[in-house]
């Protein structure tokens, strides 16, 4: 029986995968330099997984703090990314973030102000200055709307439910990409002189997740990855002090960061404030990294609550002053567990909240390494190097958003002729017709089992034994995946996407696991029971690509100096403490 929808074509200069903010910022600038362009993503136009963002966006403004400065901001991220951020990808994001803020305050975006109408700035953990720009506790979903206001104003169409199958390419050259509809099934070919690609980031691959279902399995990256692009530090992946615990649907919901920028404060269940033991200096504001290990060593050493987490209070600030700047997290936890977060502490446990790495770009263009694709956001590598600063990544989709988008839109106007291949077209739609048939095995199940393991042998601390029985593991739902049972139902086409995501989360996770396993050492946000130290020969990427027959492969890729006029900051900044972190 054959289930294969009609198909169309749509034509357009740019096109951009992805409606979170780094698309819609890539797509408003590809217009405004001319290109007709066409954003296309999964979930509707303002339900991209940004909204969930929660606690604020970087720059240095010195509204606040008036000694803050770009060069400051450079040498905190290089700093606390343990020196594996690429200097030139570091230096644009803190030189370009000031602007890009303001032209989103001047775009309507509700930013939080001072008395004297200024835009305000707070705390976030292991910066030197207050340089967060915030909207309470919802400032993902006021970036994302005011960019989507701004692409309406620009009269940028937005596809929504559209999920993109397969990139398509010829001669090295990406030149569109086939989707279908989630309800209808319809397939469309989208062809296109340049594409950007804003998939988001690979975190759903475990358990306990801070992302959302349907969301952030690496599907951006694994696009690309097939169309014949690098993936870079893959293994350094930043988890969450603090993920929700109960109830089960909602394991892993972030509290954001923002709960101990406004003071909130960590005990164990003896009632210690233990961060006293893990930085005494810094507390709470102590970096992710730093944190989320101090939970997981006071849970795993028995000292964790009832439900396996430690305790974040902020009933001490009040009621009124956590309404003002917390709404969301009092509204999450009376929704989820009917707790008064002004009267009761919160349990909490880490999360895997973020990926550092992704698809190798160039740090100008954030042009990747297959001709006329562009990548931007979190589905990118280079930022972060090996944990990631709070605030970070929201200014990373405005400033490399607009650079991919501008550079696509200048490659497609340089273009002389609009590449096709009717070859490549008819391989991604047979690729999707093998999917469709009866079977035995539910994607959903498959998933659960891919992320047990990734949550098991490649979460908060891992070791060699453990990725490598994980490795095995992948390679048994593998197996299964000709037994997957795909078919339209009343919904639509649900299990279609679920099946794609599978095979997404499975090369990610293998990406993940090739180099969370070379990377014998423990930096920033990868810790590896078997090598507590910090590796100094190890201030190096490393690199995955794929080959014709599916395997990947993995190789160290040196990192480029640090301009000699910033060496200098660097050695101002806070140095974060790398030896012997794992507490007995
Ligand atoms: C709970 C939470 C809180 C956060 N808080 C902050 C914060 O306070 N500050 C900060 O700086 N960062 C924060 N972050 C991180 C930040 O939100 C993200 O890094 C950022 O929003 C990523 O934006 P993006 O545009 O790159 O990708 P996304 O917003 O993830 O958008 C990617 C889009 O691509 C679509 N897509 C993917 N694959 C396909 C496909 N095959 N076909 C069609 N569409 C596809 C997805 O549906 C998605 O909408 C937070 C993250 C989480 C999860």
């Amino acid at each position: 029986m054959s289930y294969r929808p009609g198909s169309r074509t749509r034509a357009c200069s740019v096109l951009v995968i992805g409606s979170g903010a780094a698309g819609l910022r890539a797509a408003i600038a590809a217009r405004e330099a001319g290109a007709d362009v066409l954003v296309i993503g999964k979930r509707s136009r303002l339900d991209a997984h940004t909204v969930l963002a929660a606690g604020g966006i970087n720059a240095a403004l010195g509204t606040v703090d008036p000694e803050d400065s770009w060069q400051q901001h450079f040498a905190d991220t290089m700093r606390e990314g343990y020196y594996l951020g690429d200097p030139r990808i570091v230096e644009i994001m803190a030189r370009e973030a000031p602007a890009a803020i303001t032209e989103l305050a001047d775009w309507g975006c509700p930013f939080a102000r001072t008395s004297d109408d200024r835009l305000d700035q707070r705390y976030f953990g292991a910066h030197t200055f207050r340089r967060t720009c915030y909207a309470g506790d919802y400032t993902g979903r006021a970036v994302l709307t005011t960019l989507a206001d701004e692409a309406q104003r620009l009269g940028i169409s937005v596809i929504e439910e559209q999920y993109v199958s397969r990139l398509l390419t010829a001669d090295g050259q990406c030149f569109g990409a086939l989707a279908f509809d989630l309800h209808a099934g319809d397939r469309t070919v989208f062809e296109a002189d340049a594409v950007v690609l804003c998939g988001g980031g690979h975190t759903r691959i475990w358990r306990r997740s801070s992302s959302r279902r349907d969301e952030n399995y690496g599907e951006g990256m694994w696009l690309a990855f097939q169309a014949g692009a690098r993936l870079m530090d893959m293994e350094l992946v930043q988890f969450h002090p603090t993920g929700m615990l109960l109830p089960e649907e909602a394991a892993g919901t972030l509290v954001t960061e923002a709960v101990r920028g406004e003071g909130g404060r960590l005990y164990n269940a003896k009632g210690e404030r233990f961060m006293e033991r893990y930085d005494l200096e810094r507390m709470e504001l102590s970096s992710r990294d730093r944190i989320a290990l101090a939970n997981y060593t006071e849970i795993k050493e028995g000292r964790g609550g009832p439900n396996g987490g430690v305790f974040l209070d902020v009933t001490h600030l009040g009621k009124d002053a956590i309404l003002e700047r917390l709404p969301r997290m009092y509204r999450q936890f009376v929704e989820y567990q009917m707790l008064d977060i002004a009267k009761e502490p919160m349990e909490v446990a880490p999360t895997a909240h973020y990926s550092m790495g992704g698809i190798v770009v160039d740090p100008a263009t954030h042009a990747s390494e297959v001709g006329a694709l562009y990548a931007a956001g979190e589905c990118t590598a280079g930022l972060h190097g090996a944990n990631r600063l709070g605030g970070n990544s929201l200014v990373e989709t405005l400033v490399f958003g607009r650079r991919a988008g501008e550079a696509a839109a200048r490659f497609s106007q340089e273009r002389e002729s609009r590449l096709r291949s009717r070859r490549a077209i008819d391989e991604a739609h047979a690729e999707l017709d093998s999917l469709i048939h009866n079977g035995t095995e539910l994607s959903r199940a498959l998933q659960r089992q891919v992320r047990n393991v990734m949550w098991e042998h490649c979460g908060v601390v891992r070791d060699a034994s453990g990725m490598e029985r994980a490795l095995g593991m992948l390679d048994e739902v593998r197996t299964a995946l000709p037994s997957v049972d795909v078919r339209p139902s009343e919904e639509g086409w649900g299990d279609l996407a679920h099946v794609l995501d599978l095979h997404a989360m499975l090369s990610t996770a293998e990406a993940t696991l090739r180099g969370a396993s070379a990377r014998k050492e423990t930096r920033g946000a990868h810790i590896r029971s078997d090598f507590p130290e910090l590796n100094p020969e190890l201030e190096v990427s490393f690199v995955v690509r794929r080959g014709d027959d599916g395997q990947l492969t993995l190789e160290p890729a040196s990192l480029s100096a640090v301009p000699d006029e910033l060496t200098s900051w660097i050695a101002r900044a806070r140095e974060p403490d790398t030896a012997g972190r794992l507490l007995e």
